[in-house]
Parts: structure tokens; C-alpha cells; sequence
């Protein structure tokens, strides 16, 4: 069986003091962190794409309040106008299968551009969110605006070790913490290599190298113990086995793998 052909794209970014990114690290260092979402092709499937960045959407959830809390605390720069779903028309793919690692508004952002996709999520992460509005919403890192009306008819629940497309090629990875059922992916790369796709579990990969948390204020927004329990687990998986990529969504490491520049 071949494996997947992989590619970063990105259609935003936001920044952050690398000192809240990671324990120990500076104030005075601002690191970009780019929304990223990663095409999937091989021969004879459909395109998958795992998650799908802001998407100018972004901007218009969040012009007023409540969703502009989120873009002052996290403001985005939209560096693609069209987003994903731009780039890939650019590239003249067509996207049958999208799979969301969790519902915060830089990995939904593009969903409404996939009318016809099926969407993989989690079924606990769903659960977590669905019911949200307004401030509650927000303070989740959910803008409701983003999601699709028709989306529970085209969501395929999934969930830790799920085989995604029935053949072995893909499966899925709980990695709880940074967001209630989130979820990764993994998968045999077209080099051979194998790859994890690790969403948020950390932000940037010295955090599962070194087995180091965020700052401690980030815990206003995360389930710590299962945060910590999943930053072992990549740790472990690091140690264990040093062919694995495995790539955080927001990390410079990850951004300098992008594709669409
Ligand atoms: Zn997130």
C-alpha cells in the first residue's frame, strides 16, 4: 500500500510571546504561529484535508462582540483572502474528506467552503461545544458562524484508533487537553515516513521533546492532567520512535514546511 502524500498549506497566522507557548521560555521572544491544515492525497483516493485554517470568515465572525474577544486575544493575519479553499482551487484539488482535530476557530475556519465533504471529528469533542453561544462560545474558542447548518448530517464520528478509511492507511489518535476529544491523525508517509499530525496537543515541539507545558496560565483554557498525559504520551512516542514527524499545527517547524508561499 502506498502512503499519503503530504502537504502544509496555511491561510493565516496569529503571535505569541514564546514564554506562554512554553514553560521557561522568553516574554521578550514573539513567535508567529500559523494556522495550518495539511492536504492528504494518494492515488486513486479522494483528497483529504486535515483541518482548514480561518478562512476570511474569521475576520467577519469577529467583528463584533462577543467574537471579538477572541481576535483581540489572539488577533489573526489573513495572509490567503480566499483561504484553503483558495488554494486548493489554485491547485485544482477537490476536497471529499475533511477531518477536524477540534472546533477552535483557527482549525474550522474554511469548513462552510467544503459544502460537499464529509467531516471526521470526534464525538466527544462535538458533544463538548455543539450547544455553546455567545460569551460560553467564545470563551472556548468557538465561533458558532463557522459551522455549516447541515454539518451533523455529513459528520463521520471518530475516535482513539479509528480507522478512517477501512484500509489501514490512516488512523486516529486522542489527544485530549488543549481541547475536550481532540484529535490527531497518523499515517505512512508517500517517503515512507511515517507522520503524526498533533493538532494543538502542544504548540511548538519543544514542549513534547523536553515533556514541558505551556505557561501556567494557559490552564484557563486547558484540562492540565490531560493535557500532561498526552504531551507524555508524544513524549514517549518521540523516544520510542525517532522516524515518527510529528508535527504541531502552530509550530515554526511545522510553518516552515508550508507549501503555499
Ligand atoms: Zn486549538
Amino acid at each position: 500500500m502506498t502512503g499519503w502524500r503530504w502537504t502544509v498549506l496555511s491561510d493565516g497566522w496569529t503571535q505569541a510571546r514564546e514564554a506562554l507557548l512554553i514553560q521557561g521560555g522568553a516574554w521578550r521572544k514573539v513567535v508567529r504561529c500559523a494556522a495550518t491544515a495539511v492536504l492528504l492525497e494518494r492515488e486513486a483516493d479522494d483528497p483529504v484535508l486535515f483541518d482548514c485554517g480561518y478562512s476570511s470568515r474569521f475576520l467577519s465572525e469577529t467583528r463584533g462582540w462577543p467574537g471579538r474577544l477572541y481576535r483581540c486575544l489572539a488577533p489573526a493575519m489573513i495572509c490567503e483572502p480566499e483561504g484553503i479553499a483558495g488554494i486548493l482551487r489554485r491547485r485544482g484539488v477537490e476536497i471529499r474528506h475533511v477531518i477536524v482535530s477540534h472546533w477552535h476557530a483557527d482549525h474550522v475556519g474554511g469548513l462552510r467552503d467544503f459544502p460537499n465533504a464529509n467531516v471526521y471529528a470526534s464525538r466527544e469533542g462535538w458533544d463538548a461545544v455543539s450547544g455553546l453561544r455567545g460569551m460560553a462560545a467564545v470563551r472556548q474558542g468557538i465561533l458558532p458562524g463557522l459551522l455549516p447548518e447541515d454539518l451533523l448530517e455529513r459528520i463521520r464520528w471518530m475516535e482513539e484508533g479509528s480507522d478512517l478509511f477501512g484500509d489501514g492507511s490512516m488512523t486516529a489518535m486522542a489527544l485530549p487537553g488543549h481541547a475536550v476529544g481532540q484529535m490527531g491523525v497518523r499515517f505512512e508517509g508517500s517517503d515512507g515516513r511515517p507522520v503524526l499530525l498533533a493538532a494543538d496537543a502542544c504548540w511548538v515541539s519543544d514542549c513534547y521533546r523536553l515533556n514541558r507545558l505551556p505557561h501556567r496560565v494557559t490552564g484557563i483554557l486547558h484540562d492540565l492532567p490531560a493535557y500532561q498525559a498526552t504531551l507524555q504520551r508524544l513524549h514517549r512516542l518521540w523516544q520510542d520512535e525517532p522516524e515518527l514527524l510529528i508535527l504541531p499545527c502552530h509550530c515554526p517547524e511545522t510553518a516552515t514546511l508550508i507549501a503555499n508561499r
